[in-house]
């Protein structure tokens, strides 16, 4: 049988330093690290890809891949392309935070294929960037963004963040206002959450950092809806917007169910209905042949509840014919009651097509979500 593609996604844990609120799997790491992590990872990609179907999308990931040097780059790319059938209108982005981006590194993206860049820009305040613990000010992210339209980078995505402390709705407008003016294809908008085992959770603790309450998170991201929908991006998940036609096809995949691969440490693939991941341990790694280190294969309750979450996280919906294919099942038939509640509570539509969050439903999704959490 014809398998159908997937999404390969490869994880660079290395960053400059940590920021104060990240609890993603990244530290600081010398160069003689960084060239025998990516050693092993080409390894792993070499593995992996034997038996693999073609990757229409390819995301590097981290981290911040941008901090590996060009011949990294052109390595890690090289393996790629070695093991993997990439097609040619593949979408293949590559993740890169200001202040560790060079001519010379974008010059070694466009050599080894990649279309589109998501930089991590998070604040365009300067007193902001410096509570949050990132290396770089706002200056410098507007100039990263130029070098890479100068090198003919014409798919970009900026990452940004609200509800930050002590942003004011008038900071989190602004940070906007400049965003929407440098002219991305697409940006993300998440709201700060404070995750156990980060500087940002021990000074929320004591007292030190204050959160933002829920009406100014709200108001802060019914202000993004506005500004970028008037800007003419279509707000396609509860955090992404993009210019018609220009969502992100790698994380579409996530949100849809569809299969992908995770290479490189602690990444996560979800294959044939198994999920499955590699070992956190840097050490482990670089010296084990094998790097899976969890595998779940979905029971039908996984699959029917991640389709689900996954799915009402678009904003035209979860597709009734996607739910069908994925579960097997009629989705009236298995949450029936839930859909009919969350309907009278004005959080949930139905069309013939689709169920999607209303405007409220979108303010409340998490507690939708758990609506149709079974037990
Ligand atoms: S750059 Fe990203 S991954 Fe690295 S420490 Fe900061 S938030 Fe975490």
């Amino acid at each position: 049988m014809m398998k159908n593609n997937i999404g390969l996604y490869i994880h660079i844990p290395f960053c400059i330093r940590k920021c104060r609120y990240c609890d993603f799997l990244s530290f600081p790491g010398d160069y003689e690290t960084r060239k025998a992590y990516t050693e092993a990872l080409c390894g792993e990609l070499k593995t992996r890809g034997e038996e693999s179907p073609p990757a229409d999308t390819v995301f590097i990931g981290g981290g911040t891949p941008s901090v590996l040097e060009e011949d990294l780059i052109l390595k890690l790319g090289e393996a790629i392309r070695e093991n993997f059938d990439v097609p040619a209108e593949a979408e293949f982005s590559i993740e890169a935070n200001p202040g560790t981006l060079t001519k010379e590194k974008i010059k070694a993206f466009r050599e080894i294929g990649v279309n589109r860049v998501s930089l991590g820009v998070q604040s365009l305040d300067d007193r902001l960037l410096e509570t949050l613990g990132r290396i770089h000010r706002a200056g410098e992210a507007k100039d990263s963004y130029r070098m890479l339209r100068e090198h003919g980078f014409n798919n970009i995505n900026l990452d940004l963040m609200f509800a930050l402390p002590g942003q004011t709705a008038g900071d989190w407008e602004n940070t906007l206002k400049q965003a929407v003016a440098l002219g991305p294809e697409h940006l993300s908008f998440y709201g700060l959450i404070f995750e156990e085992g980060t500087a940002f959770f021990e000074d929320l603790k004591a007292g030190r950092l204050t959160e933002a309450d829920d009406d100014t998170d709200r108001e802060m991201y019914h202000r993004a809806l506005e500004i970028l929908e008037a800007a003419g991006y279509r707000h396609y998940e509860i955090s992404n917007a993009s210019k018609p036609g220009l969502e992100s096809r790698h994380n579409l995949k996530y949100w849809t169910m569809a299969d992908y691969l995770g290479c490189g440490l602690g990444a996560h693939s979800y294959l044939d209905g198994v999920r499955f991941s590699n070992t956190e341990e840097l050490k482990e790694y670089l010296e084990r042949e094998e790097k899976t280190d969890r595998v779940h294969v979905n029971t039908e309750k996984d699959i029917r509840e991640e389709t689900i979450f996954t799915g009402l996280r678009l904003v035209e919906g979860l597709s009734k014919k996607l739910f069908r294919r994925v579960t097997g099942h009629e989705i009236r038939e298995v949450y029936g009651p839930q859909i009919e509640k969350t309907i009278r509570q004005g959080l949930l539509e139905e069309t013939e097509e689709a169920i999607r969050l209303t405007k409220k439903g979108l303010d409340l999704a998490n507690a939708v979500m758990r609506e149709f959490i079974e037990v």
